[in-house]
């Protein structure tokens, strides 16, 4: 079967730069295969019976410090600066987080602000980041005390709500993500470009997708049009020549024969409030309270005049397939190892590229996840 050129499985950022370009650049017939009964992966989004944009997978918030895919992201349609602030619930009180100097202030006595003032800036320079793991191992007293302080109030029960586990035993990398900064900037993000789209992320997807070449199978499965057989792809029965682009989950592609690998979910529990503000920033985290990590507030993120609001808890719990989404990869030596028996097995299938998150088994943010696409297209789609 000659009519299409590529199949594109998953209509995710992954999914829908690769088909965007081959369609746009190459005029290329590609066929996306989307499981979901709609486009965006899981930066989907719509206004809700309130008025209010919400994200239907959790809130999504754009930062990057590439200039290529910024670039490619503002050839999509209108971005607005967005700023995004985050505070933790804090034995009582609201404190910025990333924790900074300007939370110290917030949570102790100016004697020991000083103090811990001054020790963070004979160890650290002036805005340095440090991981609070690394913060911990400091061979300083006072410095250790104040780690410590964080690692209990800020990281310990988060992460054992987020991860089931504690900071130590999951990969240093993620909860690095949020880093202690030693300055006074209360932004959760640094980038140099931080924006979200003027109207919704599901807008620049329609943007990317909306060519003629491009044909858009909704609510179906890999599974339900195509096969691998002797290591080729087969769509509807014949085998396929052209390039398979597959970004969903890789355990899921090979019915798990080497083990299911293990992600993190979330019950995502909206909320219609009966006034016009629920709190005054767009996300809090409740490190040690409540079974829920964090509340965001939608209409933060983007402005509405409406006399209600919609918020949304986030419930960790772990994955089932079938059950629920897989959103987090989870880091362990075991996972790393079967992802490798899948990576290679992917490799024997003809034709075949992992990208994405599920995919590659990666804690791609929405510019990381771009970047590869973009690099996939050039590398690997015959430009
Ligand atoms: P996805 O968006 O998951 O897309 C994969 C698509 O493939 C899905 O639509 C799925 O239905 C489909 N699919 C899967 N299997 C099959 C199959 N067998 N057949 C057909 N279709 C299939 N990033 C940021 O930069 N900033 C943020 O603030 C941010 N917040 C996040 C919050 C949460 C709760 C989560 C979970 C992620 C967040 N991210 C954020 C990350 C962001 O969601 C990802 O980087 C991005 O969505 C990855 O795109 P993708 O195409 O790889 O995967
Ligand atoms: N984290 C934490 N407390 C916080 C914020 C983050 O312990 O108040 C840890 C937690 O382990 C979390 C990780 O840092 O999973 C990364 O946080 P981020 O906000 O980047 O997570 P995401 O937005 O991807 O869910």
């Amino acid at each position: 079967m000659k009519t299409f050129d590529t199949i594109v499985v998953g209509a995710g950022f992954a999914g829908s730069v690769i088909a965007h370009r081959l369609a746009t650049e190459q005029n290329k017939k590609v066929l996306i295969i989307e499981k979901r009964e709609h486009i965006g992966g899981n930066c989907y989004d719509y206004v809700d019976d309130n008025g209010v944009n919400i994200h239907k997978y959790g809130p999504h918030l754009f930062h990057t410090d590439n200039e290529e895919v910024y670039a490619f992201l503002k050839s999509l349609g209108e971005l607005e600066n967005y700023q995004h602030h985050v505070e933790a619930f804090i034995d009582g009180q609201n404190v910025p987080i990333p924790f900074n100097l300007n939370t110290i202030e917030k949570l102790f006595p100016p004697s020991l602000v000083k103090a811990f003032e001054e020790k963070l800036l004979e160890h650290y320079d002036y805005n340095q980041k440090v991981p609070i793991l690394e913060l911990r191992e400091k061979d300083d007293d006072k410095l250790k005390a104040l780690a410590d302080y964080i690692y209990e109030k800020v990281f310990v029960n988060y992460t054992a709500k987020q991860w089931g586990m504690k900071p130590e035993e999951i990969d240093a990398a993620v909860t690095a993500r949020v880093p202690v900064l030693i300055g006074k900037d209360n932004r959760y993000f640094h980038d140099r470009y931080q924006v979200v789209p003027k109207k919704g992320y599901t807008r620049l997807f329609e943007t990317m997708l909306g060519h003629e070449n491009i044909k858009l199978l909704l609510q179906t499965g890999f599974d339900e049009v195509c096969a691998i057989e002797e290591n080729k792809v087969m769509l509807f029965g014949q085998p396929f020549a052209g390039k398979v682009i597959y970004t969903g989950p890789i355990d899921e592609l090979f019915g798990y024969e080497y083990g299911a690998l293990e992600y993190r979910s979330i019950d995502l529990q909206f909320e219609t409030v009966e006034k016009a503000y629920f709190q005054h920033l767009p996300v809090v985290n409740y490190p040690n309270d409540y079974d829920y990590t964090r509340i965001t507030e939608f209409k933060h993120i983007h402005p509405v005049n409406t006399e209600k609001t919609t918020i949304l808890k986030e419930y960790p719990q772990a994955y089932a397939a079938g059950k629920n989404v897989p959103y987090y990869p989870v880091f362990t030596e075991e996972n790393r190892q079967r992802y490798e028996q899948y990576s290679r097995r992917a490799a024997l299938v003809e034709n075949m590229v992992l990208v994405g998150r599920l995919a590659e088994f990666k804690y791609y943010d929405m510019d990381d996840v771009i970047e590869r696409a973009l690099s996939v297209y050039r590398n690997e789609c015959g430009v």
